[in-house]
């Protein structure tokens, strides 16, 4: 990129007006759609997604089901409208690596024993992106797999943590992305209302082994606020099931 990078923090503040530990702010919704069995929309910052779950379900073709487990397959698509340059649709090399880790990531907290021969289907359809799309989606994944009923040993929860101008920022969003000197997205797993293991961590760029430890311990901080919206969106769900019937 040619372009001159922007000075990322104007007098201990981030371009956007956020502290170095904050979250952009997140709007959870849980089963927003009619047709699939588990769905949550997210909006973290200016990024906007829909999550959609199927399944339990037969899998097709039959050669790809496993007698002892249930597959699972996940789709991340970014719409040609999500980003300032149209996207080409369909997948590309980075779409297919996505998909690939962030199934990863949720394998370890999805009760696959429990389902033999069947299929666990998630998409993840990128409306708007501003960077972060791929933790944003899998905070959105773990709120649909909860909502379709899927037995699960804890949540998901993901964020990614920033080195700009020299700094640790919390949450990054796209200039922070783009002109950043290290990019690291993590993905926990949360049982019981604490953080027991990483299910996926990336890194982009350049730290110092101290920095990376810094940057654990603050997408920890912010993995748990998420958590807590997470959690509310699902018992805003259930409430309001509990109200119709
Ligand atoms: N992006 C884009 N066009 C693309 C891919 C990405 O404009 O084809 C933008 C988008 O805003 C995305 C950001 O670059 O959120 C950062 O992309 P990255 O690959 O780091 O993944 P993310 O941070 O979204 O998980």
């Amino acid at each position: 990129m040619n372009e001159e990078k922007p000075k990322l923090i104007v007098d201990g503040k981030r371009l956007d007006g956020r502290s170095f530990d904050e979250l952009r702010p997140i709007k959870i919704e849980a089963g927003i759609l009619k047709r699939a069995d588990g769905s949550c929309y997210i909006e973290m910052g200016k990024n906007k997604i829909v999550a959609a779950v199927y399944g339990p379900r037969e899998v097709h073709p039959k050669h790809l089901q496993d007698p002892s487990k249930a597959v699972i397959r996940y789709r991340y698509n970014m719409a040609p409208f999500s980003v300032e340059e149209r996207k080409r649709p369909g997948p590309d090399r980075r779409s297919i690596e996505i998909s690939k880790v962030s199934k990863e990531a949720l394998e370890p907290v999805i009760m696959k024993e429990l389902f033999p021969r069947s299929g666990i289907d998630i998409f993840v359809e990128v409306l708007q992106a501003d960077a972060g799309t791929r933790t944003a989606c899998l905070n959105a994944a773990s709120v649909a797999l909860i909502d379709a009923g899927v037995a699960m040993r804890g949540i998901v929860t993901a964020v990614a943590v920033a080195k700009v101008d020299g700094q640790l920022v919390l949450d990054p969003m796209k200039e922070e992305d783009n002109y950043g000197e290290a990019d690291v997205p993590f993905a926990f797993l949360i049982r019981s209302g604490k953080i027991e293991s990483i299910t996926l961590l990336q890194m982009d760029g350049r730290m110092t082994a101290e920095e990376l430890k810094k940057a654990l311990e603050l997408a920890k901080k912010g993995a748990m606020e998420i958590y807590a919206v997470q959690r509310d969106a699902i018992m805003r769900k259930y409430r309001s099931e509990e109200e119709v019937e």
